[in-house]
């Protein structure tokens, strides 16, 4: 496929704040588009539909599948998760960069897909900081969290297949460190001009 804009890519275990980075970094570059997802997970309190995910049964899901509709999508701790494919196609075509903030699996079918994609792993400072983040999160019952803290090991052990591997310990500079990775091969430009 022809594209002009190029995907990034930002995984990382549930809890180590890929939110609120990736909001921040889409705040200081408008010049960023962020993919919105498709999920069968329950929305959280706060959550809006079309704006944090477009929330699906797994029906609709599976028909997404069926036709072809998904970019890449995932199985996560019981739910399933994946990119709608005309929404990337299009701004990829009008010359945007696109980030995609999903999980490992996800992450390995859009790199054998699109080889230029620029893939980011945040880590957390350590094991049991991000054990204290997803519990004080409060809003998944124990079993999720359990369920998320195993699933993160399995990420973490492979965040040496990324480009880069950033620990997420202040957002600033973590910040300033994944501008640093996306500046001079994307559309970044190093200061919000507004
Ligand atoms: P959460 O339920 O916390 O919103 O998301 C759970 C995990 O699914 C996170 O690691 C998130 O990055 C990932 N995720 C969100 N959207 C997608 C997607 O479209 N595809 C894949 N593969 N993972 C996703």
């Amino acid at each position: 496929m022809m594209t002009k804009g190029k995907l990034i890519v930002i995984t990382g275990p549930s809890g180590v704040g890929k939110g609120t980075l990736v909001r921040e970094l889409l705040n200081r570059h408008r010049e960023l588009t962020l993919s919105i997802s498709m999920t069968t997970r329950d929305p959280r309190p706060g959550e809006v539909e079309g704006q944090d995910y477009y929330f699906v049964t797994r029906e609709q899901f599976a028909e997404m599948i069926q036709a072809g509709s998904l970019l890449e999508w995932a199985e996560y701790t019981g739910n399933y998760y994946g990119t709608p494919r005309q929404q990337v196609e299009e701004k990829l075509a009008q010359g945007r960069d696109i980030i995609l903030e999903i999980e490992l699996l996800g992450a390995r079918q859009i790199k054998s897909s699109f080889p230029n994609t620029r893939s980011i792993f945040i880590l957390p400072p350590n094991f049991s900081e991000l054990e204290r983040r997803l519990r004080n999160r409060g809003n998944d019952s124990e079993t999720t969290i359990n369920k998320r803290l195993e699933r993160a090991q399995i990420e973490i052990q492979a965040a040496s297949e990324f480009d880069d591997q950033i620990v997420n310990d202040d957002l600033e500079q973590t910040l300033q460190l994944v501008e640093a990775a996306l500046l001079g091969n994307f559309s970044l430009k190093s200061q919000n001009p507004d």
